[in-house]
């Protein structure tokens, strides 16, 4: 690669050796210089979670086509930070999260470490890409997972994403004919309805295993949700600032004086 091709930094939630981030490394090879810092292990639902309490160790981590990555003993937003406060030389032009096993979308992209890989690099100025696929299996088919990332990477190249900017790119597990294109879209108004399964351990305690059903709340034809559904693959472009503007507003009558 020549010295001014883009650095492209490349994290995820479901660990260095998972399938998904295997294939977006794949894509974005195509495109510049990859770098890749990605948990040692499984650090999905962990959202933006940073490590304060424990150290962070870096090991190199042998990839695929002669790649050498680095895995964290970090959450995914750990990895981001100390990707481009220890590792690289030099700040990412783009950085990518995923390719999550599992769908991201709605409310979903709250609980996200894929996302929150993300949304590190927006918080730092550098623009970010999650992708995600809907499907949770460890062998699912990535290739339109691929094929979306081939396609948003280039246009986040050629029409550069601004400082911060963030996408959410939720991709429907369907394959040929069935897969419709792409499609700009807003978070889908939704929530996850808790559901605990009680077990009970060898010694005769009750245990949880955190389960839980996905309730689309919302109507709308322009939301992520509807998009995956009639098998578009959804790209919402995403915010950290979470002012609720419109509240804001409504609470100007408060009397806010001691
Ligand atoms: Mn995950």
């Amino acid at each position: 690669m020549p010295a001014s091709a883009p650095l492209l930094l490349i994290s995820n939630d479901d660990g260095i050796q998972a399938p998904g981030i295997l294939s977006l490394i794949e894509v974005a090879r195509q495109f510049g210089e990859v770098a890749v810092v990605a948990p040692d292990s499984a650090q999905s639902g962990m959202g933006h979670a940073i490590s304060v309490g424990k150290p962070l160790r870096i090991f190199r981590e042998q990839l695929p086509g002669g790649l050498t990555g680095y895995a964290v003993n970090g959450t995914p937003a750990d990895c981001v930070k100390i990707a481009t406060g220890v590792i690289l030389d030099r700040r990412p032009d783009l950085i990518l999260s995923g390719i999550n096993h599992g769908s991201n979308a709605s409310v979903s992209s709250i609980y996200s470490g894929t996302l929150s890989a993300a949304r590190e690099g927006a918080l730092q100025g550098i623009p970010a890409i999650g992708f995600s696929l809907c499907n949770y299996q460890h062998d699912a088919d990535m290739h339109t997972a691929q094929e979306v990332a081939t396609k948003l990477i280039a246009e986040a190249l050629a029409q550069p994403l601004g400082p911060g900017q963030l996408l959410n790119v939720n991709v429907p597990d369907v394959h040929g004919d069935a897969f419709k294109g792409i499609r700009l879209t807003r978070q889908a108004v939704g929530r996850w309805v808790e559901e605990f399964d009680e077990r009970t351990d060898p010694y005769g305690r009750k245990y949880y295993w955190l389960t839980g059903r996905f309730a689309l709340m919302d109507e709308g034809e322009d939301t992520d949700e509807y998009a995956l559904r009639q098998g578009y693959a959804s790209v919402t472009p995403m915010m950290s600032d979470l002012t609720d503007y419109a509240h804001k507003t409504a609470l100007a009558d408060w009397d806010l004086s001691l």
